[in-house]
């Protein structure tokens, strides 16, 4: 004990000291003074030894007290502690409990999702071995999440599709953009379904590859179906399209002798006037008839997909007059002027000439059909850029005029103004829509303005590049020399036409001789030797195309070449060429022309070549 714990211990006990000492002095000298009167029994001295053992006792109570004071202190503190410990360890508890609520709840949530849904989600270790997979696979493809584990990662797709999946995920980048990829994946079952997946690589450091697939096979279905049906779609257009070149072909073909024999008729003399008028009618009537035809089968290989344009270095001022010509005698019995205005020095372009002279002889027509006096006016202007054109071609009537709300309608197929012109004008709507296929065809475009009641402008604007004329050709159809003595072989199975054309060219001394088939047709040229021969292309027994093969394989030993040129309703240009690819040397399409007809003997009889 150090002194200033005695001092401290000596100050508290004394107090306790005075006071029993005090007291005890007090009920002495009470007891024995006042009490019981004896003075000499008031002893002091006892006192003080009461006092003398008092004191020590007192100094040994009070170090008891002031220890178990500090101690009763240290406990309380001791207790303290241990409460907030308890407090504080209860707190954690409580935290931990709920973070395992949480937890459970996360995972419970996490399974749910897992166990429902119908997407399939799978993670892949960088090197391809399965981590996870979630329930939903049994679902999509029969296996267990287990068995699926379990499987080669090849089990369930093609070589090709694995490559190709394959290909997919070796082009990802850890945390980068998610890629996908369909394919076919065999189920458990055997059968066969369509997945989409998407692959991306974690960005956390861990490369792992996160797959998540979702089957598609309805969508493919639909899909497939779709195709299924744009095919037949195609199939049922492409046989339409057929349909309608053999009714064109069929059509053609009466048309000949219409139109051939009408036309020998109207060169005919000693005809009455009524019987030339009548005439004219037959032939007006089959010349429109034709041109119909001649529409439907166009606009049918436009809707096919199959105008091909064939540019070549063509003179627009040539085109325009040559258009207004034709359309020149319809005009004038009309009443109508035809005026060509072609800018100067209009510079020779490389485009489809004939193509740009149908659309523009098209307005010509329709511009004669529907004015009824007045005049008619073609314009061409040219602006030059570099070595391109911008080419315009204008067609201006003064004739009915076209409402507005009719302006865009009258370039969709089979569209007209509305039905009291068509009745009143006749005509099949087709023209224009044909004229409009071919100018967007050209990346051209093509357009009307027009006042009702004053008149009309067609117009189309196309760009082509500037070219320069070839030198015409020297060679000349040769007058056909009547006392020549052309011998002449035709072979036609059709009774009529055989007819026609002896009719047409007999009168101009050819010898016609005739073959009604290729067999007979190859024959006839074993026999006989001619300086012509018209072919038919389709004909029983043996085509045109096979009896000019033969032909020209016998002549091959001969040396000798007789010009052979095809006379056929087949005008399609993959028709041409394959005529021209059998052998034959040209091509005259039916309805036939008579003076086509005449050029062509004139242009090949007694033009043998060397076979
Ligand atoms: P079609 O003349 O055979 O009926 P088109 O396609 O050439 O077919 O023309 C479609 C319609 O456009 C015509 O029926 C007519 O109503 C209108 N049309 C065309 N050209 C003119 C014009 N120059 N003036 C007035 N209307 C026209």
């Amino acid at each position: 004990m150090t002194p200033a714990m005695v001092r401290d211990r000596i100050f508290r006990a004394a107090p306790t000291v005075a006071v029993i000492v005090g007291a005890a002095l007090a009920m002495d000298f009470l007891y024995n003074v006042v009490v019981m009167r004896r003075p000499d029994a008031f002893t002091p001295l006892t006192i003080f030894i009461i006092a003398s053992i008092a004191g020590p006792l007192s100094f040994w109570l009070t170090d008891q007290k002031i220890r178990l004071e500090r101690m009763h202190a240290d406990l309380s503190a001791s207790l303290d502690a241990t409460q907030k410990a308890k407090d504080e360890a209860d707190r954690r508890r409580q935290e931990a409990e709920d973070a395992l609520v949480k937890l459970s709840e996360a995972e419970r949530l996490y399974r749910l999702l897992g166990d429902n849904l119908t997407d399939h989600v799978a993670l892949w270790t960088p090197k391809g071995e399965r981590l996870y997979s979630s329930p939903s696979i049994t679902r999509i493809t029969g296996y267990s999440a287990d068995e699926f584990m379990a499987l080669p990662p090849t089990a369930m797709v093609s070589d090709a599709d694995f490559k190709r999946v394959q290909g997919v995920i070796g082009r990802l980048t850890p945390g980068g953009p998610p890629a996908s990829a369909d394919y076919e994946c065999f189920r458990k079952d055997g059968s066969a379904i369509w997945l989409e997946s998407s692959y991306s690589r974690l960005g956390d450091g861990s490369g792992i590859l996160l797959v998540t697939s979702r089957d598609i096979t309805e969508r493919k279905q639909l899909e497939m179906d779709i195709a299924k049906a744009l095919e037949m779609a195609e199939a049922a257009s492409a046989a339409k399209s057929d349909f309608l070149a053999n009714m064109t072909h069929e059509l053609r073909t009466p048309l000949t002798a219409i139109l051939g024999f009408a036309e020998v008729l109207r060169r005919s003399r000693g005809l009455t006037r009524t019987a030339a008028r009548q005439i004219g009618h037959i032939l007006d009537a089959s010349n429109t008839l034709l041109s119909v035809v001649n529409d439907v089968l166009d606009f049918s290989r436009l809707e096919a997909g199959g105008l091909e344009l064939d540019p070549g270095p063509f003179d627009p001022a040539a085109m325009a007059s040559s258009c207004a010509a034709l359309v020149q005698e319809r005009a004038t019995a009309k009443g109508l002027k035809v005026v060509v205005r072609a800018a100067k020095g209009l510079a020779p372009m490389n485009l489809d000439g004939p193509r740009l002279s149908q659309v523009l002889l098209n307005f010509l027509s329709n511009a004669v059909k529907f004015t009824a006096h007045g005049t008619i006016t073609v314009a061409l202007g040219q602006v030059v850029e570099g070595d391109q054109a911008v080419l315009r071609g204008e067609v201006v009537d003064t004739g009915i005029g076209i409402a507005p709300e009719h302006r865009e309608a009258i370039f969709d197929r089979f569209s007209q103004a509305d039905a009291a012109v068509s009745r009143r004008f006749g005509g099949t709507g087709l023209g224009l829509a044909i004229s409009r296929r071919i100018i967007e065809r050209m990346e051209g475009r093509i357009g009307v303005d027009s006042i009702e009641g004053q008149g009309s402008t067609f117009w189309f604007e196309v760009r082509g590049p500037l070219a320069d004329l070839p030198a015409p050709e020297a060679e000349d159809a040769p007058p056909l020399n009547a006392d020549a003595g052309v011998r002449l072989l035709l072979v036609e199975d059709n009774a009529v036409n055989r007819e026609l054309i002896r009719t047409m060219l007999e009168p101009f001394g050819i010898g016609v001789e005739t073959a009604h088939d290729g067999v007979a047709g190859v024959e006839a040229m074993r026999q006989g030797q001619y300086d012509l021969v018209l072919m038919d292309v389709q004909m029983p027994v043996m085509d045109g195309l096979t009896a000019t093969r033969e032909i020209r394989a016998m002549e091959g030993a001969r040396g000798v070449a007789t010009p052979i040129v095809a006379m056929t309703a087949n005008v399609l240009p993959e028709q041409i060429a394959t005529c021209l690819a059998a052998g034959m040397d040209d091509h005259l399409g039916k309805p036939i022309n008579p003076t086509k007809l005449l050029e062509a003997v004139a242009r090949w009889s007694g033009r043998a070549h060397a076979a």
